[in-house]
């Protein structure tokens, strides 16, 4: 952890970038972090999408005529604006337009139908949906061609309305991938931040050529890898979905990609993902899951690079990350980011952060905050964790998916990591799921790497060798695979509510 002289420098050197950039407080804190870069370059390519490419001067001249387009059907600053739009150069602009006129930005999932999107509507109350779906409620909607197509009417120049660090920006859903999703308030202060903060970590500069590979709804594709990108000057190729043959095409020439590691297990998985072929690349990029060792391990022989591991949330935006230069160790997610303190109630405890990137409010739930932070101010995030003494951090689970069997704890990933060394284990999860007798009792859901069947009692006592009896998984359910969100994450709630019924059925094993 930093020390409070430490912290007090780091604070320092980011006001000075600030005053550099011109940020006063009269100014649009975000919409100037992220044109300033691309106005020294208005020719250059912004973002190379299928359908073309979209220059910085185009971006920033469709961003304000987004903005009067916004201001034309009654949005004004505060206003939420719900976004449902597939993947596309113009949804960046249509971002940027919402921060300079402080209207409050609302991605929402592309997968989600109407039902849901409706139960969001009714959450935030925008002043204008863009979908180009119609849907059965009392937001007015324009459809993102329409938009598109009537933005040239529209001046290319648009007076910023002023922001400071606490005007609110964006409203993300949590993925939900247990219980109701909750709108994360994030501020131009937070998200200018984050921006900042992960430019200078990772070396970002006009000279970058990003592989942008995630959706656009979500933290991660949004204010890390598409907001690294603009607010660097740098160009992003934007893919839609992941084909292996488009992503080891788009890589050629390319500097930095940032992905989820199921999307690095899925290139390691593909011959003509090779060494050869990213010879261009300086920085790959992993986060929003666990990477299982192995990953990092094929990876780097595979490529000869370590992949840069780092944790965020939606309420926090990046907190940790290996070093760009100095070692990058996998199982861990590396040291805070500067200027975000981290702290780890117990060991393993609950990881608890600080900075000026974390959230201060979930969107119509102002009862949260108690529970949500610490009386000095960190916000619990509910993930468990160590700190190892270099301040480097190894999260081994959820505070809700741990396992309590017996009053004895289980933390899943310890169980995870060792399983899928076993032979024949492409991968697993564990879980636990209610016991009469213990609680709840430790289950292991497994999945077969390709062509293999899984010896299920060669399993079992293959733990009993290097597990305490406690932990040893009580059953082995073997699926084809596990079911993840669009993040790639395991959706532990779901798993469990799947073989709750399968487990209860069969006799458990001591
Ligand atoms: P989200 O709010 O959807 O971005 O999800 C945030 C959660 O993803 C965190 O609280 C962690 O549980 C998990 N997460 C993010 N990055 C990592 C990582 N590198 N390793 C393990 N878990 C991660």
């Amino acid at each position: 952890m930093r020390s409070a002289s430490e912290r007090e420098g780091v604070a320092a050197h980011i006001g000075g970038d600030r005053q550099q950039l011109g940020h006063g407080h009269l100014e649009n804190v975000l919409a100037g972090t992220l044109l300033n870069a691309g106005r020294r370059t208005p020719d250059k390519v912004a973002i190379d999408a299928a359908a073309g490419p979209t220059t910085f001067g185009e971006l920033d001249n469709l961003s304000a005529q987004f903005a009067h387009a916004l201001v034309d059907r009654g949005v004004t600053r505060g206003d939420r604006v719900a976004v449902q739009l597939v993947k596309r150069p113009e949804v960046v602009a249509l971002n940027i337009a919402c921060a300079r006129l402080g209207a409050i930005y609302v991605p929402l999932n592309s997968s989600y139908v109407d039902a849901e999107v409706g139960a969001l509507l009714d959450d935030v109350a925008p002043a204008l949906l863009v979908r180009e779906d119609p849907l059965v409620h009392s937001t007015p909607r324009v459809g993102g061609d329409e938009l598109i197509r009537g933005a040239s009417r529209y001046p290319s120049a648009f007076v910023d309305a002023p922001c400071d660090d606490a005007t609110p920006a964006a409203i993300l859903f949590t993925s939900g991938t247990t219980g109701q999703p909750k709108g994360v308030v994030l501020t131009h202060g937070n998200l200018s931040f984050g921006c900042r903060t992960l430019n200078e970590a990772w070396e970002m500069s006009a000279s970058d050529v990003l592989v942008h590979v995630l959706p656009l709804f979500h933290v991660h594709g949004l204010f890390v890898a598409a907001y690294c990108g603009v607010s660097s000057g740098a160009t992003l190729r934007f893919l839609d979905g992941f084909d292996v043959a488009d992503v080891v095409t788009a890589l050629d020439g390319a500097t930095v990609m940032m992905g989820v590691p199921t999307q690095y297990t899925r290139l390691l998985a593909d011959e003509r993902f090779t060494s050869e072929g990213v010879r261009s690349v300086r920085l790959f990029v992993s986060g929003s899951a666990p990477m299982l060792r192995r990953t990092h391990d094929d990876f780097l022989s595979r490529t000869g690079q370590r992949v840069l591991e780092r944790y965020g949330m939606t309420e926090t935006g990046m907190i940790t990350a290996n070093p760009l230069r100095g070692e990058r160790r996998p199982d861990t997610v590396g040291p805070a980011l500067p200027g975000v303190e981290v702290r780890v109630n117990g060991s393993p405890g609950e990881v608890e952060v600080r900075g000026p990137n974390v959230f201060n409010q979930y969107w119509n739930r102002p009862g949260l905050r108690e529970s949500d932070f610490t009386p000095d101010g960190f916000f619990r995030t509910g993930d468990v964790g160590m700190l190892d003494r270099d301040g480097y951090l190894e999260l081994v689970g959820r505070s809700r998916d741990l396992i309590i069997t017996g009053g004895l704890n289980v933390y899943p990933k310890e169980l995870e990591q060792l399983i899928d060394e076993l032979p024949g284990v492409l991968e697993s999860a564990v879980v636990g799921v209610p016991d009469d007798d213990f609680g709840e009792c430790v289950t292991a859901v497994l999945v077969a790497r390709p062509g293999e069947v899984l010896d299920v009692d060669d399993l079992r006592r293959r733990c009993r060798s290097v597990l305490a009896p406690f932990k040893i998984p009580k059953h082995f359910v073997v699926l084809d695979e596990l079911p993840r969100n669009a993040m790639g994450k395991v959706e532990k709630a779901r798993l469990r509510r799947d073989i709750v019924g399968v487990v209860a059925s069969r006799p458990r094993h001591h």
